[in-house]
């Protein structure tokens, strides 16, 4: 069984451990690699460290318009390859292969955008703030940044740090989620042919060793960390603590909040989608589904047909509309919120629980789930469930949704269902989420907005993508210059 190298340096290297853990296709069970985690991960990142911190000497003095080029010959080889690592994503992650090609899309689109880097960076100038003397700002670049990416979207994620750290003249360290490792390995094979100099850019396999290690250390001089607000907070308190930018994102609670005077048919299909799209493992999917009004159970009726004939089943297969979740334990942990909801009170009005998948009867599956009557209090309503799982709610007033909305102590999205356009107005204005969809079930941002989060959500200031990782990437240095008419020289 392949044992996964790290990239450092632009060579493929062991790890110096030799206790690994399994990448494990979660539908069929199946040992796809192993990766190298334990102690000695933390030697491997420290060379890993050394490297780039020597080839940032050179990158950073690179032009930005030439430090861009590669990320034009990195979009296209992510096309030429995108079904093969589609294949990979859907492999080891679970999810489907049209999901697998969407979030390679979106990686796609991150590149394109940090190809706006000589734009971006451009300088602030003003001219005779005093009498002969200018003032301008220029945005340079940390040194060595690092990134430490969760399972749920292996192809997309390590793109919204990437190709922003690298245009800006940083060097960068990855460490995927151990969970997943295999998408970016081939990622890094297809960088190896895009021309960066060696160095630039490094993959390090690992789990908390690793990310400890990057936390402490002093030559990194910036985190970007996507993964549960339990790990969000901690690295952002630690990598703050020893001086670093620290960006973290962390777990979510979506609410979608359904209006009468939403249109239900093309309402209903889309929430269903955020729902249980990527089998409910998307940091954007609805969980809470908020009925306002009386509207005599058909919001109910019709999530519930759309529900129970999604298809599930292994995510290679043409047919399948939702995958697996990532391991026995979390379904396990899905089960168990599935349970604790019922025991608060909740009714299961659609039990996925123990499905049969044929051929694939060992797999994480567990089929689209929807609890009604959910106990405003109770643990599930508060708890990220990360699985196909919705629960229904009645409400009486909008004002009341989002009181409720804003009330949980996560922020990372709300979407409203509507046809009046003041509801909606009022509605993005005063829920308390970074990411607002008005009609939209899964409000991604594109590449060139920031990708928001609010409350427990997020820890930090700048966001990936766009504008913000430019910011997040470079530091601003302001200079003041006195060059009066009087001194010019006479020749
Ligand atoms: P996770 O927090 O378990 O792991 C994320 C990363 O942290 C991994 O690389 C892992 O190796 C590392 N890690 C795990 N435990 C650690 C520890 N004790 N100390 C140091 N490092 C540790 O998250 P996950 O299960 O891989 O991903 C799912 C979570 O990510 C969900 O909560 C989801 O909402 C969230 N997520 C958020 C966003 C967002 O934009 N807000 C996007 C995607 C996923």
């Amino acid at each position: 069984m392949e044992v996964l190298k790290n990239y450092v340096g632009g060579s493929w290297v062991s790890s110096r451990e030799s206790k690994t853990s399994d990448v494990i296709n979660p539908a069929s069970q199946e040992i796809l690699a192993r990766v190298p985690v334990g102690e000695k991960t933390a030697a491997d990142l420290e060379a890993a460290v050394k490297i780039a911190a020597e080839a940032y000497k050179e990158w950073s003095q690179v032009p930005v318009m030439q430090r861009v080029q590669p990320l034009y010959k990195l979009k296209q080889l992510l096309e030429d390859h995108i079904d093969e690592l589609a294949r990979i994503i859907t492999m080891e992650c679970g999810k489907t292969y049209v999901e697998s090609k969407g979030e390679l899309q979106r990686a796609i689109e991150n590149v394109e955008t940090a190809c706006a880097a000589p734009l971006l960076m451009q300088s602030e100038f003003s001219e005779n703030i005093a009498r002969g003397v200018d003032e301008f700002m220029i945005r340079q670049p940390l040194g060595v940044t690092a990134c430490i990416a969760p399972f749920n979207f292996p192809g997309m994620i390590p793109f919204w740090f990437l190709p922003y750290a690298i245009a800006c003249g940083n060097t960068f360290i990855l460490k995927p989620s151990e969970k997943v490792p295999l998408t970016m390995k081939r990622v890094f094979e297809l960088l190896e042919k895009v021309g960066l100099p060696d160095g630039v850019i490094n993959l390090v396999h690992g789990g908390k060793e690793t990310v400890d290690a990057m936390l402490d250390h002093p030559e990194i001089k910036s985190i970007s960390f996507v993964g549960s607000s339990k790990i969000a907070r901690y690295v952002y308190a630690r990598g703050t603590a020893n001086g670093k930018r620290v960006q973290a994102q962390g777990g979510a609670k979506n609410p979608v909040v359904i209006l009468p005077d939403a249109d239900l048919e093309v309402s209903t299909n889309i929430i269903a989608d955020s729902v249980y799209g990527c089998a409910g493992q998307r940091c954007l999917a609805a969980s809470t589904v908020i009925t306002v009004g009386d509207d005599k159970n058909e919001i109910k009726d019709r999530l519930y047909a759309i529900a129970e004939k999604r298809v599930t089943g292994y995510g290679l297969e043409t047919s399948v509309e939702m995958g697996p979740v990532i391991s026995g334990e979390s379904r396990q942990r899905i089960e168990y919120l599935i349970e604790k909801g019922i025991s608060e009170g909740a009714n299961l009005l659609l039990d996925g629980r123990n499905p049969k998948i044929d051929g694939f009867e060992k797999g994480n599956f567990i089929r689209p789930t929807i609890l009604e009557g959910v106990p405003l209090e109770g643990e599930i309503i508060k708890t990220e469930i990360f699985g196909p799982v919705m629960s229904l709610l009645k409400m009486k007033t909008v004002d009341e949704a989002i009181e409720f909305i804003n009330a949980n102590s996560y922020g990372n999205m709300a979407c409203l269902f509507t046809s009046s356009g003041a509801s909606a107005r009022k509605f993005r204005s005063e829920a308390m989420a970074g990411n607002i969809g008005i009609n939209i079930g899964v409000a991604a941002p594109m590449a060139q907005f920031p990708f928001s989060g609010w409350k427990e959500s997020f820890f930090g200031d700048l966001h990936g993508q766009g504008r913000h990782a430019i910011e997040f990437f470079t530091q601003t240095k302001v200079v003041v210059e006195r060059w009066p008419k009087e001194w010019t020289r006479k020749f």
